[in-house]
C-alpha cells in the first residue's frame, strides 16, 4: 500500500519524498484507524487524506468550513487530474446536479462539503447511495467551544458520521492546544487515542523583529529588497491600512487595503487579484487572511503590535507555504505596548489577568536576545532542540554581545533627572546631543550641564538604548505624555552602585538577512513568471494552481530541457507534465539560446546538486548539448 502511496506522490503530485509524519498518517488511514492531525499551517496536511483517497476504492468525504479553500483545493486537484468536486450553497443549480451526478457515476475520488450542506437530508441521502470510505475534518479546531472559530454546525458531525460506520474518521488542524485536542477526540468519539502533532516550527520564515522609528520608511526600505513579490502587510486599524495603502500607493508600489469596512464585493475583488498575482501587496486588518491557500506569499509585515503570539504565528504562517525562504518583519513600537497597557488597565481582574500574559509573552518574544525560535515555540508548549535557528535576527545578528553601557545609562538618567522627569525620550536625546532646537533653547536646557554630553552617539542609537533602560526598568514612561520617570534601581545606577548592560546598534534600520540572494537564475525565473501568468489568466486559475513558485525556482536553478530532467523538478508529475511541461521547455530552451547558455551532458538523476549553467559570450563550443 506505502508504495502506492509513493507511486501517488511522484507521479501524480509531482514530490519526491514525504515530510515527516505524512507518511505514517497515510499508513494509519489506510489500515482504516481514526486519528487527530495537527500540522502547522503550510506543513502539507491536504496530502495526508488525499493520498489515501486516491487508494481507497471508495469516497472521501472532506468537510471544510471555507468555501473559498474548498474551491481552491478542488481546483488544484481537477488541475492534477485527480475526480475532486465540492457541494455548498455557492453553486448553482445546474453545477449542483452536474457534481451530484459525477458523484452517483463514480467519477468522484474526493467530495469537498460545507458542514451544513452535508447535514442536508438530500446530501446525507446521496451519500447513502455511495460507498463512503473515509470521512475528512479539516479545521477540526471548529468543533470546540474552547477553539479560536467555533462553528455550531461542526456539532452535527459525529451524527452524520453515525451514518457511515464503515467510513475511517480523521480530524485535521493546525493549531489546537491540549483542551481543544480532547474535545475534537471527544465530540468526533475518535476510536484511536493516537494524535499525530508534528512540530509548530516552520523553519523557512525568517523572523525579524526592530522597533518601529519611522514606520513607513522602514516598510519602503524593506519592499524595495523584494520587488514585485507578493506580501502581506498587517495593520491595527482600518485607519492606519487606508494611510499605509495610500503611502504605498504614492511611493509606487502594486497595493491594494483590505478591511471590514469595504464593501464585501470590494474586498472579494481585493483578494482575488492579490490571489491571481494581479496586485502584489496587501494592506490588511487582521480580518484578511482566513481561507487564503496562496503559496508565493514572500512576506508578511506587521506594521502594528499582533494581538498576541498565537495571532502573529497564524498571520506569519500565511507566508511561505511553497517552502520557500520567506520573510516575516515586525515593526515593534514602546509606543504601542504602552497604549496597550491602557487597555488592559481598563479591563475586569480577570480579563486583565490574561491580556498582561498575553502581552507579557509577547514582550518576551521581541525583546529576546536568543533565537526567537525558542520562545515562540515554547509558547506553544514545544521545546526547541536548537541553541540557533540560523534563520532569525538573532541568530544572524554581529552585535548580539551586551556590552557595559551604564556610562550612557548615567548620562540619560542624570539628563532625565535635570529636566524634571517631564519629557518624552525624544527630547532628552536632543539635549544630549545638544540640538540647538527651539524646545532645547525655550526649556533652557542647552544651560544645563547635561546639554551636549551625548555627542558620541546618534539619535537612533540613543532611542534603541532609551528602549532597552525602560525595558530594564530604569524608567517608566507615562501613557499619556510618554514622559519618563526615574525608578529606584534608576538611582541606584546613578550612585554607581549598579551596572547595566544592553546593546549598541550600528543602525538598526532593516538588517539584511544574511543569506545571500536565492540561488536561481533571476531573470529565466521572471520569464516562467510572466508565462504562468498568461496561462493562469487564459485558465481563469489562480497562478500558483499551474505551478508553485518552486517549482518555478527550480526550473531555473536546474534548466531542465528534456521530459526527463523536467519530471524531477519538484511538483511536477506526468499530468502537469502533459498539461505545461513543453511549453515551459520552450521557454527554458528560448531563454538559454538568447542568453548564449549551454548546459552540460547530465544524464545523472536526480539531480541533486545545481546542474550548472555555463554563460557564454562564444558561440561555437563542441563537446556540450546545446540547450
Ligand atoms: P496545510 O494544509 O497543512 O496548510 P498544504 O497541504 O496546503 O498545507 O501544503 C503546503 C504546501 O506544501 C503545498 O504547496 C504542498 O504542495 C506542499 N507539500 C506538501 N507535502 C509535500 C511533500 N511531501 N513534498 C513537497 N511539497 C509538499
Ligand atoms: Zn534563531
Amino acid at each position: 500500500m506505502i508504495n502506492k502511496a509513493n507511486g501517488i506522490l511522484n507521479n501524480i503530485f509531482g514530490y519526491k519524498n514525504f515530510r515527516p509524519l505524512q507518511e505514517d498518517i497515510i499508513k494509519y488511514i489506510l489500515e482504516k484507524k481514526d486519528a487527530l492531525v495537527i500540522i502547522p499551517t503550510g506543513g502539507g496536511k491536504s496530502l495526508c487524506y488525499q493520498i489515501p483517497a486516491l487508494i481507497f476504492d471508495g469516497l472521501t468525504i472532506v468537510i471544510s468550513p471555507l468555501i473559498s479553500l474548498m474551491k481552491d483545493q478542488v481546483e488544484q486537484l481537477q488541475e492534477l487530474g485527480v475526480g475532486a468536486v465540492y457541494l455548498n450553497s455557492s453553486l448553482s443549480k445546474e453545477k449542483y446536479q452536474k457534481n451530484t451526478q459525477l458523484l452517483i457515476d463514480g467519477k468522484i475520488k474526493l467530495l469537498y462539503v460545507a458542514p451544513e450542506t452535508l447535514s442536508q437530508e438530500r446530501t446525507i441521502n446521496l451519500l447513502l447511495s455511495l460507498n463512503v470510505e473515509c470521512i475528512t475534518v479539516d479545521e477540526a479546531h471548529c468543533i470546540s467551544e474552547w477553539g479560536h472559530d467555533f462553528r455550531p454546525e461542526y456539532r452535527q458531525i459525529l451524527e452524520i458520521r453515525n451514518n457511515f460506520p464503515k467510513a475511517v474518521c480523521v480530524a485535521f488542524t493546525a493549531t489546537a492546544t491540549p483542551r481543544v485536542q480532547k474535545d475534537i477526540n471527544e465530540s468526533l468519539k475518535l476510536n484511536s487515542k493516537n494524535n499525530f502533532i508534528a512540530s509548530f516550527n516552520r523553519e523557512n520564515l525568517y523572523l525579524e523583529i526592530i522597533p518601529k522609528t519611522n514606520g513607513v520608511e522602514q516598510t519602503i526600505k524593506f519592499l524595495r529588497r523584494y520587488p514585485n513579490q507578493s506580501g502581506i502587510i498587517y495593520c491595527f486599524s482600518r485607519k492606519q491600512v487606508n494611510s499605509l495603502y495610500d503611502d504605498l500607493l504614492s511611493a509606487g508600489y502594486s497595493v491594494l487595503p483590505y478591511h471590514a469596512g469595504l464593501s464585501d464585493d470590494e474586498r472579494q475583488r481585493n483578494q482575488e487579484l492579490f490571489i491571481k498575482d494581479d496586485v502584489q501587496i496587501i494592506v490588511a486588518t487582521i480580518a484578511f487572511g482566513m481561507g487564503i491557500n496562496k503559496s508565493n506569499v514572500r512576506f508578511v509585515i506587521h506594521f502594528d503590535l499582533p494581538k498576541n503570539i498565537e495571532s502573529y504565528y497564524q498571520e506569519i504562517g500565511r507566508a511561505g507555504r511553497d517552502g520557500l525562504r520567506s520573510h516575516c518583519l515586525l515593526l515593534f513600537s514602546y509606543g504601542d505596548i504602552q497604549k496597550l497597557r491602557y487597555f488592559i488597565d481598563q479591563k475586569e481582574p480577570k480579563e486583565k489577568q490574561i491580556a498582561e500574559r498575553h502581552l507579557n509573552s509577547l514582550l518576551d518574544f521581541a525583546e529576546t536576545g536568543i533565537c526567537r525560535r525558542i520562545p515562540l515555540l515554547s509558547y506553544f508548549g514545544e521545546k526547541y532542540q536548537n541553541k540557533k535557528c540560523g534563520i532569525c535576527d538573532n541568530c544572524n545578528s554581529t552585535d548580539k554581545d551586551l556590552v557595559d553601557v551604564t556610562i550612557p545609562a548615567q548620562k540619560f538618567l542624570s539628563c532625565i533627572k535635570r529636566t524634571n522627569e517631564i519629557f518624552g525620550a525624544s527630547h532628552i536625546v536632543d539635549v544630549l546631543r545638544g540640538s540647538g532646537s527651539l524646545k532645547v533653547i525655550s526649556n533652557g536646557h542647552d544651560k544645563i550641564s547635561t546639554y551636549g554630553i551625548g555627542r558620541e552617539y546618534t539619535k537612533k542609537q540613543w532611542m534603541y538604548l532609551s528602549h532597552q533602560f525602560i525595558h530594564q526598568q530604569l524608567l517608566n514612561a507615562d501613557n499619556d505624555f510618554g514622559s519618563l520617570k526615574l525608578t529606584e534601581k534608576a538611582f541606584e545606577v546613578l550612585k554607581g552602585s549598579q551596572n547595566v548592560l544592553g546593546k549598541i546598534k550600528e543602525d538598526f534600520e532593516v538588517q539584511d538577512e544574511k543569506q545571500a540572494a536565492e540561488n536561481y537564475d533571476h531573470l529565466l525565473f521572471a520569464t516562467l513568471r510572466k508565462k504562468r501568468k498568461e496561462i493562469a489568466d487564459e485558465m481563469r486559475l489562480p497562478p500558483y494552481v499551474i505551478f508553485s513558485d518552486k517549482t518555478l525556482s527550480e526550473m531555473a536553478t536546474y534548466f531542465p530541457t528534456t521530459k526527463v530532467e523536467m519530471i524531477r523538478i519538484h511538483g511536477l508529475g506526468e499530468i502537469k507534465f502533459e498539461k505545461y511541461g513543453q511549453i515551459f521547455l520552450n521557454e527554458i530552451i528560448d531563454y538559454c539560446e538568447k542568453n548564449n547558455i549551454k548546459l552540460k551532458v547530465n544524464e545523472g538523476r536526480p539531480p541533486a546538486k545545481k546542474q550548472t549553467p555555463i554563460k557564454k559570450k562564444s558561440q561555437n563550443s563542441t563537446g556540450e548539448r546545446r540547450c
